[in-house]
């Protein structure tokens, strides 16, 4: 049983948060403290906020194989026949144009492409990324080891992934969660590239998430992450309650250090925009949805 909390407004840890924290500041205020310009910038609020929303092809293909491999873990909760592949082909193509028809990407904004054809820049790699799981074993594995626990299956939680990591408020969102043996695996999906730093911080994220919800031994925990392209492949890690406990700690220092930039932390309230400083690597500007306004473009 997942538990719930009442809602505070003290900031929570995630891999994300500290990650734009830690590559620009000022990319940090504006995703995270958006709100807050409202009221000290009105007129840059409105743009901030539509900025903050653009979403990207990477994004997207993200975004629409996650759907889809949600929806397929679904259906096998109710039947393991096999699936037809024209059906399947053409269900796809649909729900990736109905997903990704009414976002606003930041390759039109930023004048890269004219406009985004989903069926050419979102479809080929979202197609690729589910035969590929539909053809790497994990699958067949599911519907042989796991589906008798079906009814214990967590797809996709509802809300952020609240947990509390050594007190702290954090959020670590699992894909997909479900026990075999004795063990509760943990699957975490990826269409980007292979990262082990962060992704390997992601799969500690996630031990400690189930370790605090449903106080099962962390050597019990079997966290993966299994990589959609350019082939099917997984990587496992194996975590104990000491390394449970470094993970809190480290969690510990990451928030104090964005407790620094809060005039009240039990409210988050930031600073001053100006207290949160431009990145000099410009590399990062490139990518990064806010550069109109840094007049990084
Ligand atoms: S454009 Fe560059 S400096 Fe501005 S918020 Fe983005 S990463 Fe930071």
């Amino acid at each position: 049983m997942i538990r719930k909390f009442e809602f505070t407004p003290i900031l929570g840890w995630s891999v994300s948060r500290w990650e734009t924290f830690s590559a620009c500041r000022r990319q940090y205020y504006y995703q995270y403290y958006t709100k807050f310009e409202a009221s000290r910038d009105r007129e840059n609020f409105l743009t901030v906020k539509a900025l903050k929303d653009l979403t990207s092809i990477p994004l997207e293909i993200g975004n629409v194989t996650h759907k889809i491999i949600e929806i397929l873990l679904k259906r096998m909760q109710k039947t393991t026949k096999p699936i037809d592949m024209r059906r399947f082909d053409d269900f796809v193509f649909e729900k990736t144009k109905q997903i990704v028809e009414s976002k606003n990407f930041s390759e039109v904004y930023y004048e890269e492409l004219e406009t985004i054809d989903p069926e050419v820049q979102i479809l080929p790699k979202v197609s690729e990324a589910l035969k590929n799981l539909l053809g790497g074993g994990r699958i067949e594995w599911l519907a042989d080891k796991a589906v008798e626990s079906k009814d214990q299956w967590i797809i996709d939680p509802e809300g952020y992934g609240e947990c509390r990591i050594g007190g702290q408020k954090a959020y670590c969102k699992v894909d997909f969660m479900f026990p075999v043996g004795g063990e509760l695996h943990i699957l975490d999906w990826k269409t980007g590239k292979k990262d082990d730093k962060k992704h390997g911080r992601q799969l500690r994220g996630y031990v400690t998430w189930a370790y605090f919800h449903f106080d099962v031994p962390a050597e019990k925990i079997v966290p993966t992450v299994a990589y959609l392209m350019p082939e099917y492949k997984e990587r496992s890690i194996k975590v104990n309650e000491f390394d449970v406990e470094a993970f809190a700690e480290q969690i510990r220092e990451e928030t104090e250090e964005m407790y620094d930039y809060c005039e009240d932390i039990l409210q988050n309230t930031p600073l001053a925009k100006s207290e949160f400083p431009m990145t000099e690597n410009l590399k990062l500007c490139s990518f990064c949805n806010f550069r109109e306004l840094c007049g990084r473009r």
